[in-house]
């Protein structure tokens, strides 16, 4: 028997590796098997080369728990360690690379829980392990020894078959590794789709035999196979359906709906990647759907916060990254500046960007149909990305109130005869509430030949500021940021029916009438057709106020402001209002009060003392 010291400079490393890493303990099982993984490809590698003959026999992977021992092993068949190796490996090299690691973190605050501490993580959770191994080219096999302190012993053991039983004693302070639902939980983590099967326990399944009275019933123990080796992302598309993508996702995101579409990436160089990026069905509730991608290194799970690998947009996508490029031993801000990363995160970004242009090439119809569910991304690509953005601007759509798509420049093709304005700007109207408060106002504009866009998600303000950065001479103006004949300025003026007194006279009345500070009285000379007196609120200060509401900021202190617009020219207001004597006040009020119903902004009390005021001058 060989005893000895394992070659470190730190005396006391364990107690460090036990402490440091406590919060990310339970990694150790990945990353055992995660070696017995390599062993067994290693074992196959050499079969398919020939340099190892001989049926390989069973390759699955073993996680035995044993509840009254207190241990736990990690058995594989694969290539083993000699007596040398076993040196080489596990007492210099494996705790050097551990050494290092735990040297340059160890004042770092933001260490990712996936780092490869390897096999010497088992120490976070065994006070003693013991590795049995065979070589594939040894008859000899040994055991090494180590109580989580330097000293080690080496010695020959008996084990008959090839590979390695990595066993470890479980310590009294992470009997949690000894629950048989705690460990299906980590397998079920990290260890879904390792490409080697892993066996945990068995299973009992119930088959009947026979037919009618001789039917019998059987149960028989099946191995428990905790992973599916072979993850459909990992195959060519061309043999995939779509049944078997959307299967696949059923089983990353059990009761989901289904996905609209789905890009399979697959790329070997300048690095190495492959994966399957899901659209999901996107509610309005964006925030909840995000960081839902799982990344993957050579099938082993990593993490599903991949924000520093995607951009910020794309992790509104669902499915599966699996790049054994992507450095996983390192903190935040150093993946972000690395250059595999930053490729990667172009990589998928235009590969995301082609697949959206080939839809809307390809089938329009379709692409339209599915624009509601992923609008928003779209949307929020164009505007956090701005490479995004520069190809996007070919398939993203404006939908207007019939319900009909098109893209920006078809829009501007459409509209730019009738709603350009003196400035040679395009005007597009739009309205965030058709069916609402705004429908007069839509209707309005609609009779005088405009076109309404829907600009009804979370997004639009932002998107059309966007927008209106842009593209030339073009701007964005809701329904009722004006009147009707100012939406689209075009310098034509109408005449007032009244003189200056009889204008002053009117203003007077409502003035006295308005108490709200946030309404700005002005007399305007409209069509005799518009309505009397009219609600709207100019574009840029209320587009400001909603953006600011949306970043969270409160808006209390800020009173709503808008302008109550009194159309002199009609006959409500020219003949009825200014003839009035007693009742001049009150006709005013109510005008108004019908103005703000228009807008939705009459409620509680002044509401039902509007109707009730109605149905008595209805009464008259
Ligand atoms: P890494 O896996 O990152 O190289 P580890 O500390 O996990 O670092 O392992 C060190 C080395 O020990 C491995 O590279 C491998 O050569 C050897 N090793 C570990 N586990 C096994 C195993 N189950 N079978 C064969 N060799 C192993």
């Amino acid at each position: 028997m060989q005893k000895g010291n394992i070659s470190v400079q730190t005396e006391n490393i364990f107690p460090i590796i036990k402490q440091f890493l406590y919060s990310d303990q339970e990694i150790f099982l990945r990353e055992l098997i995660a070696n017995a993984t390599d062993a067994t490809s290693k074992i196959k590698t050499l079969s398919s080369r020939g340099d190892v003959k001989g049926d390989l026999g069973d390759l699955t992977i073993e996680v035995i728990l044993d509840e009254e021992a207190k241990t736990l092993t990690i058995r594989d068949k694969g290539i083993g360690m000699s007596e040398e190796e076993v040196d080489k490996y596990l007492n210099q090299v494996a705790f050097s690379s551990a050494e290092d690691f735990l040297k340059k973190y160890k004042d770092e605050n933001a260490i990712i829980g996936h780092f490869g501490l390897g096999f010497y993580s088992a120490f976070m959770v065994a006070d003693k392990v013991e590795v049995f191994t065979k070589s594939y080219k040894r008859k000899k096999a040994v055991v090494w020894t180590c109580k989580g302190d330097p000293a080690y012993t080496l010695d020959n053991t008996d084990k008959k078959q090839r590979g390695t039983d990595i066993v470890l004693h479980i310590s009294e302070d992470s009997t949690e590794f000894l629950s048989k639902s705690r460990i299906q939980e980590l397998l079920d983590k990290y260890c879904k789709f390792l490409p080697v099967p892993i066996k945990f326990g068995t299973t009992t399944e119930t088959v009947y035999e026979g037919e009618g009275e001789e039917k019998e019933e059987k149960k028989i123990e099946k191995d428990n196979i905790i992973n599916n080796p072979h993850p459909i992302w990992k195959k060519r598309p061309n043999d995939l359906t779509d049944e078997d993508y959307k299967n696949f996702y059923n089983e990353l995101y059990p009761f989901s709906s289904p996905p609209l579409f789905w890009i399979h990436l697959n790329i070997d160089f300048p690095f190495n990647l492959t994966g399957i990026l899901y659209f999901p069905k996107l509610t309005n509730n964006v925030e909840v759907q995000k960081n839902k991608i799982q990344l993957y290194s050579n099938q082993v799970y990593v993490t599903d916060n991949v924000s520093e690998i995607v951009p910020e947009f794309l992790t509104l996508l669902h499915g599966v990254i699996d790049s054994p490029d992507i450095p996983l031993n390192v903190s935040r801000s150093y993946l972000q500046s690395d250059r595999n990363v930053k490729k990667i995160t172009s990589y998928i970004t235009k590969k995301v960007a082609d697949k959206l242009d080939n839809m809307f090439k390809k089938d329009r119809e379709n692409f339209e149909e599915k624009w509601n569910n992923m609008g928003i991304f779209v949307k929020y690509g164009m505007l956090s990305e701005d490479k995004f953005y520069d190809r996007a601007e070919k398939f993203a759509l404006l939908k207007n109130v019939d319900d009909k798509f098109f893209t920006l420049e078809e829009y501007k093709e459409k509209v730019k005869d009738n709603q350009t304005d003196k400035n040679e700007r395009v005007v597009m109207l739009y309205t965030n509430n058709p069916t609402m408060e705004m429908d007069s106002y839509t209707i309005a504009a609609r009779k005088a030949g405009y076109d309404v866009l829907k600009m009804d998600t979370t997004l639009d303000n932002h998107f059309m500021q966007k927008l209106e950065q842009k593209l030339e001479k073009t701007g964005f103006i809701r329904v009722d940021s004006d009147t009707l004949d100012k939406l689209i300025d075009k310098d034509e003026k109408r005449e007032s029916v009244l003189n200056e007194s009889q204008q002053e006279k009117i203003k007077t009345a409502f003035t006295e009438q308005i108490t709200d500070t946030g309404a700005n009285i002005q007399l305007e000379a409209l069509s005799p057709d518009d309505q009397p007196v009219m609600i709207t609120k100019p574009e840029f200060m209320r587009r400001m106020r909603e953006m600011s509401a949306m970043n969270g900021m409160d808006m209390s202190a800020m009173p709503d402001s808008y302008n109550v617009v009194v159309n002199t020219n009609h006959p409500l207001v020219a003949e009825r209002l200014l003839k009035a004597k007693k009742k001049q006040g009150e006709l005013a009020k109510h005008l108004y009060n019908l103005a703000l119903l228009n807008q939705g902004m009459l409620r509680g009390t002044e509401l039902s003392t509007f109707i009730n005021k109605s149905i008595e001058y209805l009464t008259k």
